[in-house]
C-alpha cells in the first residue's frame, strides 16, 4: 500500500481544500443549539456529523476536520458536561478518521479560541495551554494527520495553541480571526501575527472565520508579501463589506429580526454568499499565493464544490454541477418547447 501523502507534501502539489463551519451547518440542520454552540451532536447524533463530513469530501474537501471546535474544557464545563470531555473529543476524532479512511482524505484534529484567554496573566495562560494540551494529546493519540488551531483573535492564545500542537509533534495549521478594526485584539496586524506564528514553527498560517470573501480578501496581499507560503484563507460564506466587515456586524434591514435584534448568528440567511462568490474568492486567494483554502461558518457543500472547481478540480459532486443548457426555459437545446423560449421576456 502506498503511504498516504501528508499535508505538507500535498500543499507542494497544489491547493488543499478544508471545509470547516460544521457548527453553523449542523445548527441549521437541527443538531446544534445556537448560543452556546456546544457540539453535543458528536455523541447524540454521530451519524449527522459523519454525513456532513462525507458531503464535504464529496464536494471537494481534501480534509476531514474533526468536530472538536468548542469541545474544549471551558465550554463543556459551562454546560456541566466536563464528564463527557474526553469521550466527545475521541468520538469526534474517530468519526473524522473513519470518513477520511473511506475517501483517501487527510484528517485533522481541531483546537480553537477558548473565549477565556486574557493577555498578561500567566495563570490564565497555563490554564489555556492545559486545555489545548489535552485536546492535542487526544488528536495525536487517535492518529490525526495534523492539527488545526483556529479562530484565534488573540495572537497570544494562538501561540499557546501552536506550542501545544508542536508538543505532540504534528504539523500545525494556525488561523486567525480578524474583527472589525482589522487587528488581533492584542494589537498585531494580521501580517505581523502570521509572521510571528511562522517564526514560532507554524507550518501553515493565515485567516479563518469572522470575515466573508469581500472583507477577507483585502487583508491577504499584506500577509502574502510578508510571510512565506503555505498560507491559509477560510472565509465565512457571508456577504460582509467595507462598512460591515464581520459577520457579527451584518444587520438585515428588511427581514423580521430575531428576538436578540441581531442578524448574527441565526438570521444571516439573506447575506449568504452564492457559490460563484466563493469560487471567485478561491481563485483570487490562490492567485495571491494562498494554498490552504476552504469555508468557515455559513459554508455548505455547494460552496466547497464551486471552490474546488475554480481550482481546477472535479470532485465526485461535480457529476451534478449545473448545466443550464438543459433547463426547460433557460436552456438552448432542441427540447425547449417553442412556447417556453425567449424566457427573458416572460420568466
Ligand atoms: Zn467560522
Amino acid at each position: 500500500m502506498v503511504p498516504k501523502k501528508g499535508l505538507l507534501a500535498r500543499l507542494e502539489e497544489g491547493p488543499v481544500i478544508c471545509a470547516e463551519g460544521y457548527l453553523f451547518e449542523l445548527e441549521r440542520r437541527g443538531y446544534v443549539q445556537a448560543g452556546a454552540f456546544i457540539p453535543r451532536v458528536v455523541l447524540e447524533h454521530p451519524e449527522a456529523v459523519a454525513e456532513l463530513h462525507r458531503e464535504h469530501v464529496r464536494a471537494g474537501s481534501d480534509v476531514v476536520l474533526a468536530m472538536t471546535y468548542y469541545a474544549h474544557r471551558i465550554k463543556l464545563e459551562s454546560a456541566g458536561l466536563q464528564g463527557a470531555l474526553e469521550e466527545l473529543n475521541r468520538r469526534a476524532l474517530q468519526i473524522a478518521r473513519g470518513v477520511a479512511a473511506a475517501n483517501d482524505a487527510l484528517w485533522a484534529g481541531n483546537i480553537c479560541n477558548t473565549n477565556f484567554y486574557v493577555p498578561d496573566d500567566p495563570t490564565n495562560h497555563s490554564r489555556v495551554r492545559g486545555i489545548f494540551d489535552e485536546q492535542a494529546g487526544w488528536a495525536a493519540d487517535e492518529g490525526a494527520d495534523y492539527i488545526v488551531g483556529e479562530t484565534f483573535y488573540f495572537l497570544g492564545e494562538a501561540l499557546l495553541a501552536l506550542e501545544a500542537v508542536k508538543a505532540v509533534a504534528l504539523p500545525a495549521v494556525i488561523t486567525l480571526a480578524i474583527h472589525r478594526d482589522g487587528l488581533l485584539r492584542d494589537g498585531a496586524t494580521p501580517a505581523e501575527a502570521c509572521r510571528t506564528l511562522r517564526e514560532a514553527g507554524a507550518d501553515v498560517v493565515g485567516l479563518n472565520c469572522i470575515r466573508g470573501p469581500r472583507s477577507m480578501l483585502p487583508l491577504l496581499p499584506e500577509i502574502a508579501a510578508g510571510v512565506a507560503p503555505p498560507l491559509a484563507a477560510l472565509p465565512v460564506a457571508y456577504r460582509t463589506s467595507d462598512s460591515q466587515p464581520t459577520f457579527q456586524s451584518l444587520q438585515d434591514e428588511l427581514g423580521v429580526l430575531p428576538p436578540s435584534l441581531s442578524s448574527f448568528p441565526t438570521a444571516l440567511d439573506p447575506f449568504t454568499c452564492t457559490r460563484y462568490e466563493m469560487a471567485a474568492f478561491a481563485e483570487q486567494a490562490a492567485a495571491l499565493g494562498f494554498g490552504y483554502l476552504g469555508v468557515c461558518c455559513g459554508g455548505a457543500p455547494h460552496h466547497v464544490r464551486a471552490m474546488a472547481e475554480a481550482l481546477g478540480r472535479k470532485p465526485p459532486a461535480s457529476e451534478y454541477s449545473p448545466d443550464m443548457s438543459r433547463h426547460f426555459a433557460l436552456g438552448d437545446q432542441d427540447f425547449v418547447a417553442p412556447v417556453n423560449r425567449d424566457s427573458h421576456r416572460w420568466l
